[in-house]
């Protein structure tokens, strides 16, 4: 309801979602339990914590006052870390959170950091001897920290991490820096093309609202190696509206992208969609991977221990309806996998399992806290939905 009172919108990620497969984005428009993630988790505290460092109030630091940066920044990213547990906690499909990731989360923000000092000239500087005066002169080159982008005809929209004064050899602003923190892997050689639409259409909406606006760059910058990947070419507006044209939502599913590009990456809606079960079964590569997506049933499951006998289906037809074939398999469930079954079987399902990533490497297959448990719910081609 909710969603066709509002008009559509969209995002970079929802088009890169849309290029990588249309059903991909149709199934995540239809209010399927969400996934929450480790990595995702992560870079949002680290996000949060970089702007909340650029928003701090240190009028009452004298100007040459160091040593306390690298306490600050372990605070505010402490606090944005607990914030970021709650809501992962809270999520009912999730994996284990790993608080060893802390450390990641640090060296993170560190690389944010220094990102920042380089964009005022300063390289190697100890973050103990950050002082008051430098601090505030990086923040006075922040224009704009955390903002919603959005055209005025409200079909493009992105959030905006950073928008930052660019200065020239005297320390004058002389344009536009658009810098999305990024705490993913580093690019090899180049930005991925998904990337650097995305920053390119950061750039081009706040062209379009700016039509005074001075030069405008855009970067990518990499909080892993604190280092900045600039996003160039031509305006993307005129492909971002065709792809708004394409993604006004529709009750009727949009078409699969099947292959390994897309089934085969990180997929989150494998559980109601199935073609990614009968390409598999039709090229013979049915959990024939270390880790493989399976549909099963459950024949029998010991809470204790969490060992269990599953039988494995294959898809009768191409709405995915799942038909056992008789081979029997041992299964442990552990940890989060194990939460996961107990949760989905005490809502009552009975029926046939998705299990996401098992690890089907040896005789008894491992359902561990990285697997996906949920009813196996495909939503088959040419019948309407409507939420
Ligand atoms: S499983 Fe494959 S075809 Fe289905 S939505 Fe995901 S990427 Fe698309």
């Amino acid at each position: 309801m909710a969603d066709e009172a509002r008009p559509h919108m969209l995002s970079p990620s929802a088009w890169n979602r849309y290029e990588t497969c249309p059903r991909m984005y149709w199934l995540s428009r239809q209010g399927l339990p969400r996934k929450a993630g480790m990595a995702a988790s992560v870079g949002t505290a680290v996000h949060a914590s970089v702007e909340d460092l650029l928003n701090l109030d240190i009028t009452a630091k004298p100007d040459s006052e160091s040593g306390w940066m690298v306490e600050e920044a372990e605070g505010v990213l402490k606090r944005r870390w607990e914030e970021e547990k709650a809501s992962f906690m809270a999520t009912p499909r999730r994996p284990k959170w790993k608080e060893e990731k802390w450390k990641d989360a640090l060296q993170h923000q560190r690389g944010g950091i220094i990102m920042l000092l380089d964009h005022v000239g300063i390289r190697g500087l100890d973050h103990q001897r950050i002082t008051a005066a430098l601090w505030r002169k990086i923040q006075s080159t922040a224009i704009a920290v955390e903002g919603e982008l959005k055209t005025s005809d409200g079909r493009l929209m992105g959030r905006l991490d950073l928008l930052m004064a660019d200065l020239d050899a005297d320390g004058k602003p002389s344009g536009w820096l658009v810098a999305d923190l990024k705490t993913g892997r580093i690019p090899e050689g180049e930005l991925k093309v998904d990337v650097n639409r995305q920053l390119r259409m950061y750039r081009d909406i706040l062209l379009a609202n700016n039509p005074d606006a001075p030069p405008v760059r855009t970067e990518g910058w990499y909080t892993h190696d604190a280092s900045k990947w600039a996003a160039v070419g031509e305006s993307v507006l005129e492909d971002a509206y065709a792809a708004w044209q394409a993604t006004v939502p529709t009750p009727m599913p949009m078409e699969p992208t099947v292959g390994d590009a897309s089934c085969g990456g990180f997929c989150d809606w494998k559980a109601w969609c199935p073609h990614w079960w009968n390409w598999r079964h039709e090229n013979g590569t049915l959990h024939k991977s270390d880790f493989s997506d399976a549909v099963v049933l459950l024949h029998h499951f010991d809470p204790s221990s969490g060992a269990a006998v599953l039988e494995l289906c294959e898809p009768i037809n191409a709405e995915g309806r799942a038909v056992p074939t008789g081979v029997q398999q041992s299964a442990k469930f552990s940890d989060r996998g194990k939460e996961a079954l107990q949760e989905t079987l005490a809502a009552g399902h009975q029926g046939a399992l998705f299990l996401g990533s098992v690890m089907t490497a040896q005789r008894v297959w491992r359902v561990g806290h990285w697997c996906d448990v949920l009813p196996w719910a495909p939503m088959p081609d040419g019948v309407e939905h409507h939420r």
